[in-house]
């Protein structure tokens, strides 16, 4: 049950969005896209399903790679068929199993509106053991860098408690990944392994917050099919 995230190493892509862009929302060339995705199917093995993402809590079962549904969590049970999400500051969650697997988009809505509570309700349908899920949530812009007005820290926090943090400089900011660590521990889902990596902070990955115009790099997990 691999999981794997990207980072702008080893792509075709050109500036602004140098490096190994994921992301065919972004304005950058179609044909680059469609390389670096080419080079991640290679690097991976096996065909990869994207979604189109719109900050919503949709989940979507796939069994075939095919055009990208509009959700923001894919699960699947079938070995060899890798699912990803694409992100620049949100946080990538990854979802492995014996017998199934997920990706889902975890920003600031996506988190308010429950989509790691939808992923975790489909991989129920597989028949996973939450205690026996492990969940890795990758790199995305962290609480030092995150900052919102007040009213918005203090209503996510509301949704998701945990969440609220605060910026180096003392302003009201957001820590995404806190705030997902305490819903899957409400859930109660077994060993969760959180990235330190702040996208913000790294020149390695994509950050919207940073950029503005940028790439998207990707959270990807597949089951590998038996030998
Ligand atoms: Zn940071």
């Amino acid at each position: 049950m691999p999981v794997l995230v990207t980072s702008r190493d080893g792509g075709v892509s050109a500036p602004p969005y140098a490096g190994l862009n994921l992301g065919d929302h972004v304005g950058d060339d179609p044909g680059s896209v469609a390389a670096n995705r080419k080079l991640l199917v290679s690097r991976i093995g096996h065909p990869v399903q994207f979604m189109r993402q719109v900050h919503g809590a949709r989940v979507c079962v796939v069994r075939e790679a095919g055009p990208p549904p509009e959700a923001d969590a894919l699960v699947t049970d079938v070995p060899g068929l890798a699912l990803a999400v694409l992100v620049a500051d949100c946080v990538p969650v990854m979802f492995e199993a014996p017998g199934a697997v997920g990706v889902a988009h975890a920003g600031r809505q996506g988190m308010a509106a429950g989509v790691l509570a939808a992923t975790l309700a489909a991989l129920d349908e597989f028949g996973v053991d939450r205690a026996a899920l492990r969940v890795t949530l990758g790199p995305a812009i962290c609480g030092r860098c995150y900052e919102v007005p007040a009213a918005m820290r203090a209503e996510v926090d509301r949704l998701v408690p945990g969440s609220a943090a605060t910026t180096r400089a003392g302003a009201p900011s957001l820590d995404l990944r806190a705030g997902l660590v305490g819903q899957l521990a409400a859930a109660g889902v077994g060993p969760v392994v959180v990235s330190d990596s702040c996208s913000a902070e790294s020149a390695d990955l994509y950050s919207y917050r940073r950029d503005g115009r940028t790439g998207r790099f990707a959270g990807v997990a597949w089951l590998e099919p038996c030998r």
